[in-house]
C-alpha cells in the first residue's frame, strides 16, 4: 500500500459562527492562537523536513497531503481562504506535496466558493455531516439540515472534487436506527472517504451542560462500539475508505474531566474492527462445531487484520477460548485474504 502522509493545519473555530452543542473548537484542536498563512508555511516546512527522503520523488515519499482542519474552512472570507490556499498551492506546484484537502460544513458550499477552491487546485472537500437525521441535527444545534448535505454533495461532485463525509455517533436524539440510516445515506452518496466519530462530551460545551442537567446521556462504550461497527460495515461494503474511527488523544486536551463519557478510547478503531472480526468469525466456528466436536481449528486473517482478529487486549481470543472450549484454536496470518475477511479451518483429522 502506498504511503500517505497528511500535514494537518488546524484553524480553530475561525469562520464558524455556529454553536454545535458538542463543539469546543479551541479544546478539540488543542490550540488557542489564530493560525496565519505564515504559520501554515512553517508547519508545512517542519513536516516536510520530517518526511524528507533522498530523492523527494513521490515514489519514495508516498502521497503527501496538506489538510486544513479544525473549523469550517469555507466559512472564512474568500480573501482569507485564498491566503491559506495560496501557500498550499505553492507547495503543490513545486511538487513538494500532492494534494490539498479541507474540511467544512455542508451549508458553506456554493458555486463561488467551489470556483475559488478549484482555482487553488484543492483536491478533497470533507463535509462535517454528522447525521442525516434532521431531528438529531436540530437537537445538536448544527444549524443545517440533511437537505443542505445533498445539495452540497451534488455541487462538490459536479465540480469533480474528491468527497469526504464525517459522521458522529451518539449525538442527542441519535439511535442505532438513525446511525444506520446515516451510514446508508452516506454509502448512497459514494464519497471516497469517511470518518466516524463517537460523540465525546467536552468541558465548556452545551453538551456538557445538557449532561449535567440530565438531558443527555453519553453512550456506553459497548453501545458506541456496536453502533460504529454497524456503520463501518455499511461504509466498508460500499468501498468507502474509512480514514478514521474515533478521535485521537491529541485531538482532545484537558486533564481530568474533558472526557466524561464512555465513548473515548485510544484504540477505538481496534475495538470496532475487533467487534466486526468477532461477529464474522463466530458463525464460522459454529459451522465447524455443528459437524465435529473436538477439533483443532485455525482462524486466519491477513496481517493487517491480525490484531483485530485477536481483539483488543486479546479479548476475542479469550472469548472464543471460553465460549468454545471444545475447539483448540490457533491463529495465523494469510495475506491472500482481503481486509476484514477470515477463514476458519478444521485442522483435525
Ligand atoms: S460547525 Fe464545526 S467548528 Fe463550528 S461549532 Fe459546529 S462543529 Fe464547531
Amino acid at each position: 500500500m502506498k504511503k500517505h502522509a497528511i500535514i494537518p493545519i488546524f484553524i480553530p473555530h475561525r469562520g464558524c459562527p455556529n454553536d454545535c452543542v458538542f463543539c469546543n473548537q479551541r479544546k478539540i484542536t488543542a490550540r488557542t492562537d489564530d493560525v496565519t498563512p505564515e504559520d501554515a508555511r512553517q508547519i508545512i516546512d517542519t513536516w516536510l523536513t520530517t518526511l524528507r527522503c533522498p530523492d523527494n520523488t513521490q515514489e519514495s515519499r508516498g502521497i503527501v497531503e496538506i489538510a486544513f482542519y479544525g473549523g469550517s474552512f469555507t466559512g472564512l472570507s474568500i480573501v482569507e481562504q485564498s491566503s491559506f490556499l495560496a501557500v498550499a498551492l505553492d507547495y503543490k506546484q513545486k511538487g513538494l506535496v500532492d494534494k490539498i484537502h479541507l474540511s467544512t460544513r455542508p451549508d458553506y458550499i456554493d458555486r463561488d466558493i467551489l470556483d475559488n477552491l478549484r482555482k487553488y487546485s484543492v483536491d478533497t472537500i470533507e463535509l462535517g455531516v454528522q447525521s442525516f437525521d434532521d431531528e438529531v441535527l436540530k437537537k445538536s444545534n448544527r444549524g443545517h439540515t440533511a437537505q443542505d448535505v445533498y445539495h452540497a454533495v451534488k455541487l462538490i461532485k459536479a465540480y469533480g472534487f474528491e468527497l469526504g463525509i464525517q459522521l458522529m455517533i451518539g449525538l442527542p436524539g441519535d439511535s442505532l436506527e438513525s446511525c444506520i440510516m446515516s451510514a446508508r445515506e452516506t454509502a448512497g452518496l459514494r464519497p471516497a472517504l469517511a470518518r466516524l466519530y463517537p460523540t465525546i462530551v467536552l468541558d465548556d460545551t452545551e453538551l456538557y451542560n445538557m449532561y449535567r442537567r440530565g438531558e443527555y446521556t453519553p453512550l456506553s462504550r459497548e453501545e458506541a462500539v456496536s453502533r460504529s461497527a454497524e456503520m463501518y460495515k455499511i461504509l466498508d461494503d460500499a468501498g468507502i475508505t474509512i480514514m478514521r474511527v474515533g478521535l485521537k488523544s491529541t485531538d482532545i486536551i484537558g486533564e481530568g474531566g474533558a472526557i466524561n463519557g464512555g465513548t473515548y478510547h485510544p484504540a477505538f478503531r481496534q475495538l470496532v474492527e475487533g467487534q466486526i472480526a468477532k461477529e464474522r468469525i463466530e458463525p464460522l466456528l459454529l459451522e465447524i462445531l455443528h459437524d465435529q466436536h473436538h477439533v483443532p481449528v485455525t482462524i486466519s486473517s491477513n496481517s493487517r487484520w491480525f490484531s483485530n482478529m485477536i481483539g483488543h487486549k486479546a479479548c476475542n481470543k479469550a472469548y472464543f477460548a471460553s465460549a468454545y472450549p471444545a475447539l483448540r484454536i490457533s491463529y495465523k496470518t494469510d495475506d491472500k485474504l482481503p481486509d476484514g475477511q477470515f477463514t476458519v479451518i478444521s485442522t483435525g483429522h
